[in-house]
């Protein structure tokens, strides 16, 4: 008896041994592409044994929309799979590699043996069973036409199923700026900015050399302001009026901004939503393949692949495509511009993985019709290393001048998006300068509009700092007198009387205060393939045609896999108001349809 008490007694103790393991922490900081110097600093804890307690990354600086999923996700699979060396997330490659090499660093810094915990770990994912699901609609993609239109189908009784290919929602959507150009006709607030509907109307329309189509464009125009409304019902927060303001390219100040950073407050507000009702269901990592038809040759389903392989099969009676555009797809932009001559690898991108064009093959195989598809868009603000937008320090149009790398005025800043662009390859390097003052950043830990603080890009490299001209012409490594010189003939106009509609010599017409105000910030940036504003062609409906001219019954399309609403050129803040306007009309019609 004793001797089975104390083996028990012994048994005991090594179990609470056991359980008492001890552990070490170790920490690392490294630099990232995306969030520059000392961007992602992760904890790595180990057992004993040496095996992997936790993960933690305990700061990124890169953009928080693409950060978010490699954050969460990276951690939980090095814990489970026992190794750093994890698969990277596909659409935050950069992110990814910066959390792996930290957690790598950290242990070798704290003289870990990494090696055993390097080795990849063959994933074996089982191939779920083959099913095929029933639905009133079915949306592919969930970005922000295609969330909008998810919402607005179960609004108006439908049972709805949305796949997005990749693991996470938001698209290109969520990487934007986050404005929406949209007015409310005869406010007074529409009466003192000097705008209404039809000036938006105008200005779009004249802004994409009348190649969109009129009916399309006063869609999107009248339903704009109401777009705004309906986000706030389903619980959307906006800046007010004082917030409005001109974005690159959009022309004239009429961009509503939302609460939350770039495109995330939409995405917060449609993700609560679809969680709150059963009538949403949102599938993440599946990719629709190809769109069924009926004998009749009416939509009536998807086929997509699933997460482990396996194949989807969803009955519906009706399809909503919003898979946004092909800016990723070299192949495809290479095969339609019509504008820019090349748009091969070397012209970067400022779009999300995803952005490959999926919709223009499976339209193209029900023989939909096309419009304009060589109206690409390049934007004069790409990130010089990865093209994103993220990482500018401008805000709005009035407050910042472009120079080239000789320190020199060379354009219209307020201009078309294209006349800048084209402005841009003819300098040197096609890079530039945008310059500001302490205007827009008075403490320089304000943000710019993709949640980063000035004085984080500065830290970061992206940006920076001076408290004089001449300073700011050394760091940005380009003549100091024809900085000053530039600087002080648009101050000039700026202070001199240079009142609305009286053009500066490149026929700039948009002028704030002058730049004055030290210290300074400069931020370089290049040409960037940014929207792929031809698409398929759908009617104020958003039914889409095809080549015969007839409607594809039960098909329906909205956002960027759309063409002939904004022609040649799209204003600025109009991609957002064509995602709510359009995947809202887009949604109902479903919806709607017998
Ligand atoms: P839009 O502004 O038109 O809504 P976004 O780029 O925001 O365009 O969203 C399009 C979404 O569609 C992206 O999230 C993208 O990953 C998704 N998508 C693209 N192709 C497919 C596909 N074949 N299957 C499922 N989702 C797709």
């Amino acid at each position: 008896m004793k001797k089975i008490l104390a083996f028990i007694l012994a048994l005991a103790m090594m179990m609470t041994a056991g359980l008492a393991v001890a552990e070490t922490s170790y920490t690392a900081t490294v630099d990232s592409q995306i969030g520059g110097v000392d961007a992602v600093t992760v904890t790595v804890t180990l057992n004993d044994d040496g095996s992997i307690k936790s993960v933690v990354v305990d700061e990124c600086k890169d953009t928080p929309s693409i950060a978010e999923l490699p954050c969460k996700k990276l951690p939980e699979d090095m814990v489970a799979l026992n190794t750093i060396n994890v698969d990277t997330i596909s659409g935050a490659t950069m992110t990814s590699e910066a959390i792996k090499a930290a957690a790598k660093k950290a242990l070798e810094d704290g003289g870990v043996d990494v090696a055993p915990l390097m080795v990849k770990k063959e994933v074996v994912v089982e191939r779920a069973a083959d099913e095929t699901l029933e639905a009133d609609v079915v949306v592919i993609g969930a970005g922000g036409a295609g969330l909008a239109a998810a919402i607005s189908a179960e609004q108006n009784g439908a049972k709805v199923i949305v796949v997005e290919k990749m693991p996470k929602v938001g698209g290109n959507t969520i990487l934007a700026g986050g404005a929406v150009n949209a007015v409310e006709d005869r406010s007074e607030f529409a009466i003192k900015q000097n705008d209404s509907v039809y000036w938006h109307y105008t200005q779009t329309l004249s802004g994409g050399d009348y190649q969109g189509d009129p009916e399309l464009v006063m869609t999107l125009v009248e339903n704009a302001y109401d777009g705004i409304q309906w986000t706030k019902e389903l619980g959307m927060e906006w800046l007010g009026e004082e917030a409005v303001f001109t974005v690159s390219g959009g022309l004239w100040p009429r961009a509503w901004k939302p609460a939350m950073v770039a495109g995330t407050g939409f995405f917060d507000t449609y993700t609560k939503y679809i969680d709150k009702t059963d009538k949403i269901d949102l599938m993440l990592n599946t990719k629709a393949e190809k769109i069924l038809v009926d004998d009749m040759g009416a939509a009536c389903g998807i086929i997509a692949t699933g997460e482990t392989g396996n194949t989807i099969t969803i009955n519906a009676k009706s399809v909503v495509v919003a898979t946004g555009g092909f800016s990723k797809n070299v192949e495809l932009r290479m095969a339609y511009d019509a504008i820019w001559g090349t748009l091969d690898e070397t012209v970067l991108s400022t779009n999300h993985e995803g952005a490959t064009g999926d919709g223009v093959k499976m339209l193209q195989a029900l023989q939909a019709d096309f419009v304009q598809m060589g109206n690409i868009q390049l934007l004069p603000l790409g990130d010089p290393k990865t093209g994103s937008l993220s990482g500018n320090i401008e805000h709005g149009v009035d407050s910042r001048i472009f120079v080239n790398k000789s320190g020199l005025r060379y354009g219209d800043e307020g201009g078309r998006r294209d006349d800048m662009t084209r402005d841009l390859f003819a300098q040197e390097d096609a890079l530039m300068w945008i310059v500001m003052d302490s205007d827009t950043y008075p403490t320089g830990d304000e943000l710019n509009n993709f949640g980063e603080t000035a004085n984080q890009l500065v830290a970061a490299g992206r940006a920076v700092k001076a408290d004089t001209l001449d300073e700011l012409a050394v760091l940005m490594n380009v003549d100091a007198a024809n900085l000053k010189a530039t600087i002080a003939e648009y101050n000039e106009y700026c202070t001199g009387g240079a009142k609305e509609g009286q053009a500066d010599q490149f026929g700039r017409t948009l002028f704030g205060a002058p730049i004055d105000n030290g210290p300074f910030y400069a931020g370089a940036r290049v040409p960037t393939v940014h929207h792929t504003m031809g698409g398929v062609r759908i009617d104020t409906l958003c039914r889409v045609y095809n080549e015969n001219g007839e409607i594809i019954e039960n098909l329906y399309a909205a956002g960027e896999v759309t063409g002939g609403i904004h022609g040649t050129n799209r204003l600025g803040g109009n991609a957002l108001t064509d995602t709510v306007v359009f995947g809202r009309i887009a949604g109902e019609s479903a919806a709607l349809q017998k």
